[in-house]
């Protein structure tokens, strides 16, 4: 993970006040990992699409349009823009995700994202790795489809997206 898990200054002491208030942060340690600079942009995207609010449909009326991603939610928590922050910043790490954020496996990285991001998170219903998952989102949201088969079942990257990371 790079500095502060991602985060600015600001945020990151934020979130350590918020979870541990008695700890003196001038006891920190000085992280020397910084985020690829060439990659901000990708970060944000990714940011972005966590905060994104998910019209899953279930109001629908008859003309409205297929579930899609619509908003950024009007008041996001900021745990959850905390999180969108973190989870990015994983993603800029080479190993899988739940590996850079430093959790004991993907299941543990499915409970977060279903407790900070559950909208998005239901979209993953094939158990996709969630680095696949989150980056296909934006490719998808762009119209760009470069997967090599129409469909997962019969496709020669399956293992690259599902099954197990260990
Ligand atoms: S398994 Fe193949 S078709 Fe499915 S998301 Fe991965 S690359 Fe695309």
């Amino acid at each position: 993970m790079p500095n502060r898990l991602g985060l600015s200054l600001e945020a990151f002491k934020q979130l350590i006040a918020y979870h541990f208030p008695t700890l003196k942060q001038t006891e920190l340690p000085q992280p020397q990992r910084q985020l690829d600079p060439d990659r901000v942009d990708e970060r944000d995207e990714l940011i972005r699409l966590l905060l994104k609010r998910l019209d899953d449909g279930s109001n629908a009326v008859s003309d409205r349009p297929a579930p899609s991603l619509l908003s950024i939610d009007p008041q996001p928590s900021q745990q959850q823009r905390w999180m969108a922050e973190i989870i990015a910043a994983g993603c800029m790490g080479s190993d899988h995700l739940w590996q850079d954020l430093g959790l004991w496996n993907r299941a543990e990285l499915s409970r977060l994202m279903e407790q900070n991001f559950p909208s998005l998170a239901q979209r993953n219903t094939g158990d996709m790795k969630w680095k696949r998952f989150l980056y296909k989102q934006l490719c998808e949201a762009e119209g760009i489809y470069s997967c090599r088969s129409p469909s997962c079942e019969v496709c020669v990257d399956y293992h690259a997206c599902f099954g197990p990371e260990n």
